[in-house]
């Protein structure tokens, strides 16, 4: 090594020339301050800090070596390239092994933090009230007005005597308005026969195992414990309305169902719909598609028909039935399982059995109109169609399924020229997926309303969300179970009466100016949002409909005039969104009602509707449609249409991941789909196979009926709430 010529003052190092200082730069520099700052180094130019700032940037930004050389206080062996090698990758292992270690102390002394004893003081009140709750109601059942945790906490006491509301349910709606709500403004207690939110528009992938049944679900009482509010599991059976009572059924300690009354101030219907049946006989033989039991159910089945095809005593024409799958339904849901269920036939079940299988196994959708997913722009349903023939997913449309039998299916199908064939298709397992129809629950309290709810499929609300027939303001219904009256014409004709008679005029001499035009047309639009975008050319209608021409509008032109807008106006789709949008528009307006009515009442104001005086009426805005197609996935935004392979695939999982109800979800669902990439559906892809020959794979298989497991696990979340 070249002598240095340098010592290290108070001010820094003196050296002769740069390439010394290159030199003495690399060495660390306490002891270059100690070894080279004798009394008979030569005094050379001085070397201020100043000076060697901007080197010692370079050197800290230079090559790793730098890097280890500040740690470590040795210099480099000087014995050549390989110890140096062995020197610097023992210092690098050190540095990791140092970091790693302390990464994994670190998460144990959290993980030692979240176990906590029973240390706790647990004595706890509980009101005789709890315990033992009088009888009464038109039943004569005990009426649960005083719950047992009612007084557990002090901010449990304080809500004791707000406003009690009851919502039933536990789906998109009721978790949309739980998530809006303010804490500690009303008595929340929530009711129904699931303990947990499901993450629906995801169920498809569960069924075959994209992703996990818990990566979908979240435990309500999570979601309750915001409020401070109370679960009950159990099941509503009718309202008595007079008396502001729900009547509730619960499985008690013996297996028994038992009913109870839960006294409510306000309550929200959104218990959701079930599957229509369309009066099809036969569909004991087929699988639904709506809980997480029934995902379960349909992954256990699929896999059973493999297995069962694999067996030496199954005939061909056996092994063709079982491996046949039928779904019947169109829509975005059948055509969304039609695809998950291909993905992982061909992906993953075809690697793991025989070969043969491969050749026998079919996808059939039965579709009663001439296109699937015909609510979307049709581009986009003859794009999914296009991706189904190249998947060769067999599309049957214009078909419709009449009988189900449990080793077939028996449809018509009306061909080009109208003529209709009967026709039968073997099949191993059937998804019956084809809309939705009203719950027991719902039809109850239709028939109770009477005449108030004229609809078949769904309870009628007002604009406000609030059940036709009911006390004004007491039961508001969304999601679903309800539709949004647009009785636009209706309303007006008796709008028009009151006007005509306030005037001492009959309503059939009334006439309307353009100015009298405008403003009952903003009333419309006021209390019908969903009406806005027809009347956008006020002038426009006015003229149109003036027919003779006088510059007026006489009664019967105006009811002509509404009539038409009601006409355009289509019921609200049955989806997740509308749900939600719902629910999150009742959450906020119950906030601006608890703020509102202490008010109202110190000033001794009777507010007549108080939803019209807090709040504006429900308008829904429709974000647009997706569905995943098979490695592909379809885009109806609101006109824009876009459609494509994985790209969109990414793009559609973001939209969800994005929407998905929790932290832990959202957690769960990237685990899911990046050990989907890395190990399967079931097993490890050929490359990980490859690489980990010698693992025990068993872990991984997902062909397993593990799931069993789960459906205990959501049971014990309901007695295990963590906030
Ligand atoms: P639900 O979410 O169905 O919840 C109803 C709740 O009420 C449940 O908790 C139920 O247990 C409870 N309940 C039932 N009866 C009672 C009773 N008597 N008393 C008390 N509680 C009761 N929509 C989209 O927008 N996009 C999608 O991609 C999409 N994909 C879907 C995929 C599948 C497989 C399914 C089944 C649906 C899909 N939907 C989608 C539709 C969407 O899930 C529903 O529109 C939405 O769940 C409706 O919300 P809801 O609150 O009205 O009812
Ligand atoms: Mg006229």
């Amino acid at each position: 090594m070249q002598p240095i010529l340098a010592s290290a003052g108070r001010h820094g190092l003196r050296c002769s020339n740069w390439s010394q200082i290159a030199q003495v730069s690399r060495l660390q520099p306490s002891r270059t301050s100690k070894s080279l700052a004798g009394k008979h180094a030569p005094k050379q130019t001085i070397l201020s800090r100043r000076h060697l700032l901007p080197f010692r940037r370079a050197q800290a930004s230079s090559t790793s070596k730098s890097w280890v050389r500040q740690i470590s206080t040795k210099p480099l062996p000087s014995r050549g390239p390989v110890s140096r090698f062995l020197y610097r990758t023992a210092a690098w292992t050190g540095i990791f092994v140092a970091i790693s270690g302390g990464l994994v102390a670190a998460f144990f002394a959290y993980d030692a933090t979240t176990y906590s004893g029973t240390d706790g003081d647990l004595t706890c009140t509980i009101s005789e009230a709890a315990l033992f709750p009088r009888r009464g109601g038109p039943k004569n059942l005990p009426i649960a007005e005083i719950l047992v945790d009612d007084e557990e906490s002090q901010e449990m006491e304080s809500q004791k005597y707000k406003p009690k509301l009851v919502i039933l349910g536990t789906g998109w709606g009721s978790v949309a308005m739980m998530k809006e709500l303010n804490p500690l403004d009303y008595h929340v207690t929530v009711v129904s026969p699931e303990n947990y939110f499901l993450f629906t528009p995801m169920l498809p992938s569960a069924t075959v195992g994209t992703l996990e049944f818990r990566s979908l679900v979240e435990p309500i009482r999570r979601i309750v414990s915001r409020l401070k509010g109370h679960f009950l599991k159990a099941e509503a059976v009718d309202v008595e309305f007079s008396e502001k009572l729900v009547e509730v059924a619960a499985v008690n300690a013996k297996g028994e169902k038992e009913n109870f009354y839960l006294p409510y101030d306000k309550l929200i219907i959104s218990v959701g719909a079930t599957t229509n049946t369309h009066g099809v006989k036969g569909l004991e033989n087929c699988n639904w598609l709506k809980t997480i039991e029934d995902a379960r159910l349909i992954k256990r089945k699929v896999l059973n028909n493999f297995e069962m095809a694999c067996l030496p005593t199954t005939s061909d024409e056996e092994r063709k039935r079982l491996l046949s799958f039928v779904v019947s339904g169109g829509g975005p849901t059948g055509v969304e399982f039609a695809a998950e269920l291909y993905d992982m036939l061909n992906e993953d079940l075809l690697q793991s059995f025989p070969k043969i299988l491969r050749n026998e196994v079919s996808v059939h959708v039965i579709q009663s109109r001439s296109h699937i997913l015909n609510t979307y722009d049709e581009a986009l349903s003859v794009y999914a169609e296009k991706r189904f023939e190249h998947d060769n997913v067999d599309v049957l449309t214009n078909a419709r399924v009449q009988e189900v039998r449990p080793d077939k299916i028996i449809f018509s199908q009306k061909d080009g020229d109208g003529k209709v064939t009967r026709k039968e298709l073997p099949m191993g397992f059937c998804l019956w997926s084809t809309g939705v129809a009203q719950t027991a629950f719902c039809k109850t309290l239709a028939d109770k309303l009477g005449d108030a709810q004229t609809n078949k499929h769904a309870l009628e609300t007002d604009t406000h969300l609030r059940l036709v027939g009911a006390p004004l303001g007491d039961v508001y219904a969304i999601g679903d179970c309800s539709t949004v009256q647009n009785n636009i014409a209706d309303n007006l004709v008796t709008f028009l009466r009151g006007m005509a008679w306030e005037r001492g005029k009959d309503p059939k001499d009334l006439r309307i100016t353009f100015t009298e035009w405008r403003n009952i047309a903003g009333k419309v639009k006021k209390r019908f949002p969903q009406a806005g975008n027809h009347l956008r050319r006020l002038d426009k209608l006015f003229e149109s409909y003036d027919k003779d021409k006088n510059g007026t509008l006489d009664f019967s032109e105006l009811h002509e005039l509404v009539l038409q807008i009601d006409s355009k106006l289509t019921s609200l789709p049955a989806t997740a969104q509308r749900a939600n949008q719902q629910g999150g528009y009742l959450g906020k307006k119950f906030n601006r009602i608890a703020q509102a009515v202490p008010g109202f009442k110190a000033n001794e104001v009777d507010y007549g509707d108080l939803d019209d005086a807090v709040y504006k009426a429900f308008e829904y805005h429709h974000l647009g449609s997706l569905a995943y197609v098979g490695n592909a996935a379809i885009f109806d935004i609101n006109g824009l249409n876009f459609s494509g392979g994985l790209m969109a695939v990414y793009l559609w999982r973001s939209i969800y991941f994005a929407q998905s109800v929790s932290f832990r979800t959202r957690v769960l669902l990237a685990m899911d789909w990046s050990k989907r990439a890395i190990f399967g559906r079931g097993k490890p892809s050929a490359f990980l196979q490859k690489v980990l020959s010698n693992v025990n794979f068993h872990r991984f298989d997902g062909l397993l009926d593990s799931e069993q497991l789960f459906a205990s696990e959501i049971d014990r979340w309901s007695t295990q709430p963590r906030s």
